[in-house]
């Protein structure tokens, strides 16, 4: 087998998931990861189709299970400013739907399912990053943010949306990011509510705010808001947005806000999509977010990662390790099902964020009737449940 010394740039679900698959058909992959480590647990995701398949290739679905059996939440009720519900979505019947391949579960602990099922057999590096690479016909030079340098046979970029790998060999993000008008926070914070089995949502025309008990007496936060284009860097400035789109909100607004700004682990990002024609360059090739991102509202960016890895994976097995073969096979076989669901995401997207009271209700009324015979179908089409791994 050819070019089994692959370097993976990012220890993401993506590239984790890369990084098994690779072992696994006896390549020799290695890891560095930005990271310190993985002790953020990042925010609440909703788990099903490819990646739900990709799980259970790699036997891990009862190790998941345990994760998710920590946030035992049996409900979602969207309520409006005086906290009086108007639309509720039953945990179990997501789960029937979905033929009980669905789990809730935080960012960081599938991560961290994936790396202890890997650590033994594949090196990581923490707190590294490539300063530079040198994409050669016989090979790539990739220098370290150490200053080391080193030779691998292939590098793959799988370090999110705004990839590292994409950017020294693609070139600037702002040619490939498609900003989709909205931003999103997470945060963890104390449970003050006291509530264990149950997500609250709340809509106000332009914003949406969410919460949900993870366990451990914490509550993960989900602010998402209609913006133009904001030009903020650093904690503090997303905490002044963060303030002036939700400080005049409903509910119980004022207290997530004074939680969020006690914390120190708060996720800020643009709603946007990342579209790119090719996904590799010589020996370099891009998996997850860092070619297909779907946007992080379309509720599978995560298991559409693991299946672009698994695929990936798959091919460069099937082709002995020829990336002149195996590149181009996975980018036919996966991108044109990307490109069909960020186009269905982009229409799911305004569905988070409504805009005026009248979306609000028709929000609500799609909710009720989601699990409603001849709503079924809709909704598992609109969430994209459907799997692309056999
Ligand atoms: C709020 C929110 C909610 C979401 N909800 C869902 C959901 O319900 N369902 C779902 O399936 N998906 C969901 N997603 C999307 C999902 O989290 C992403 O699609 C998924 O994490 C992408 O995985 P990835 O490995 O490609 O990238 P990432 O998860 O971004 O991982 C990239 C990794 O690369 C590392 N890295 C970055 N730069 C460098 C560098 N220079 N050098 C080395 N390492 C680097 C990062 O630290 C990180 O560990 C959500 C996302 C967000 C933000």
């Amino acid at each position: 087998m050819k070019n089994r010394n692959i370097l993976i740039s990012g220890a993401g679900i993506a590239g984790l998931t890369l990084a098994y698959w690779l072992q696994k058909w006896g390549f020799s992959p290695t890891i560095i990861e930005k990271r310190p480590d993985f002790h953020d647990r990042g925010y609440m995701i909703d788990f099903y189709g490819s990646g739900f398949d990709v799980i259970q290739k790699m036997g891990l679905v009862e190790k998941l299970q345990e994760r998710s059996n920590q946030y035992p939440v049996k409900k979602l009720i969207f309520v409006d400013r005086n906290a009086k519900p108007h639309a509720t979505l039953d945990v179990e019947k997501m789960r029937e739907l979905l033929d009980h391949k669905y789990f809730p579960i935080l960012r960081g602990d599938l991560e961290s399912v994936i790396y202890d099922s890997v650590k033994g057999d594949v090196p990581f590096r923490f707190n590294t990053s490539i300063t530079r690479i040198d994409n050669q016909p016989d090979g790539v030079v990739v220098e370290f943010s150490n200053g080391e340098s080193q030779q691998y046979d292939l590098v793959i970029g799988a370090d999110g949306i705004h990839s590292n790998v994409r950017k020294q060999l693609w070139g600037a993000e702002s040619q490939f990011n498609r900003f989709l008008g909205f931003y999103v926070a997470c945060s963890v914070i104390d449970n003050f509510l006291g509530n264990e089995d149950t997500f609250y949502g709340h809509f106000e025309p332009n914003v949406q705010a969410t919460i949900f008990s993870i366990g451990g007496n914490q509550l993960a936060t989900f602010f998402a808001f209609r913006s133009e284009k904001l030009n903020v860097h650093g904690r503090s400035a997303q905490i002044d947005v963060l303030t002036n789109v939700f400080g005049s909100a409903g509910w119980i607004m004022p207290q997530l806000l004074e939680a969020t700004k006690r914390t120190d682990d708060l996720f800020f990002d643009a709603v946007a999509q990342i579209q790119l024609n090719e996904w590799h360059k010589g020996r370099v090739a891009l998996v997850g977010d860092a070619c297909q991102c779907l946007t992080l509202l379309a509720g599978q960016g995560a298991s559409m990662g693991m299946a672009g890895a698994y695929l990936l994976a798959d091919e460069l097995h099937k082709a002995d390790g020829d990336y002149k073969i195996a590149f181009p096979a996975y980018q036919q076989r996966l991108k044109p099902e990307i490109e069909h669901r960020q186009k269905d995401a982009r229409g799911l997207a305004g569905s988070f964020v409504p805009r005026n009271n009248l979306e609000i209700a028709l929000t609500h009324f799609f909710l009720n009737t989601a699990f409603l015979p001849g709503f079924r179908s809709l909704f598992k089409k609109q969430i994209g449940a459907r799997s692309i791994i056999k």
